[in-house]
């Protein structure tokens, strides 16, 4: 677990915000740093790896799109997911041309948050992890293609959604809440029979080879997908 932990810095100055947004972030797993003012947020920025910056545009100190700058002109590429209380379109438009990778307008739900941290880290990830294998499964992510052998395989994209994030996980157990969560960016109450559709499609697409299982039902948990012995 503590391996893949996504580490995530909130430099931001509303306390109670910041209170409210590490205590849901906590609950989806992530380590949460916090620094109240631009100046610490900068030093840790600069000091610490992290998977994901939020980032408050107007802080004490130094304000974030200073921030911003001064981490991405040290070719630091950590995403940055910035924060505004102010809806003009400049301040979204100087941020983004700053280096930002995405912006929310306060007030934003937590789920929307959520959801945004989640296609920023996926994005990342597809940047430093472009081929995904199993036995003769190949996943090209910046291609979109899949491989079993040579034979190309015909996925839909929420198939190939499911399928990515089995291999990322591959050899460790993945729920049916934990595919939902990923795959669709929000909890789906009551209609996890929708993974039991994708994989069995997926394992008709995947196992040509009927001898040689790829997709593992863990019974009452979920799934797993394991190099072939
Ligand atoms: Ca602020």
């Amino acid at each position: 677990m503590a391996a893949n932990t996504m580490r995530i810095l909130m430099i931001e100055d509303e306390l109670n915000l910041v209170s409210t947004l590490k205590k849901g972030l906590s609950e989806q797993g992530y380590a949460i740093d916090t620094a109240y003012d631009g100046e610490e947020g900068l030093y840790y920025a600069q000091h610490e790896p992290y998977d994901l910056i939020i980032l408050d545009l107007s802080l004490p100190k130094i304000d974030g799109l200073t921030i911003c700058k001064e981490i991405r002109s040290q070719g630091n590429r950590t995403p940055i997911l910035m924060l505004t209380a102010r809806s003009q379109t400049e301040d979204k438009v100087l941020g983004l041309n700053t280096g930002a990778d995405d912006y929310l307008t306060k007030p934003f739900s937590f789920e929307e948050l959520k959801a945004r941290i989640n296609a920023l880290l996926r994005r990342k990830e597809n940047i430093e992890l472009p081929v995904l294998k199993i036995g003769n499964l190949v996943m090209n992510i910046q291609k979109h293609e899949v491989l079993a052998g040579d034979k190309v395989i015909d996925l839909t994209p929420k198939e190939f959604a499911v399928l990515e994030y089995l291999l990322r996980n591959k050899n460790k157990v993945v729920t049916r809440s934990m595919i939902l969560e990923h795959v669709w960016d929000y909890s789906y109450e009551g209609m996890s029979n929708i993974i039991d559709v994708i994989i069995a499609s997926l394992r008709k697409k995947i196992e040509i080879d009927k001898s040689n299982k790829l997709i593992h039902t863990v019974f009452g948990v979920g799934f797993s997908m394991k190099d072939p012995s």
